[in-house]
């Protein structure tokens, strides 16, 4: 059988899936709440820590959503990531 690594935690899972059973209930929850903070047609968001800030959702998560369904480009993301860089 082969071990499969949760893609959040790293924790080793048996099933097909990409994420831990734990991990899988949080992103779904996120993913929930990331759904109705953006269907409220939310004013001023201007980077994906504001969001983050403003939903309690991590900004990776957040990052994720916001790639997924399109409202960032991974170029955006790159900037992002490299900008919290801590030098
Ligand atoms: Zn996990």
């Amino acid at each position: 059988m082969e071990l499969r690594k949760c893609k959040n935690c790293g924790a080793f899972i048996s099933s097909e899936d990409d994420f831990c059973t734990s991990c899988a209930n949080t992103l779904s929850y996120n993913h929930t709440i990331l759904k109705g903070f953006f269907d409220g047609a939310p004013t001023n968001i201007d980077s994906v820590s504001t969001v983050s800030s403003q939903t309690g959702v991590s900004p990776s998560i957040v990052e994720n959503y916001m790639v997924a369904n399109n409202m960032i480009d991974s170029s955006t993301l790159e900037k992002t990531s490299f900008a919290n860089l801590p030098y």
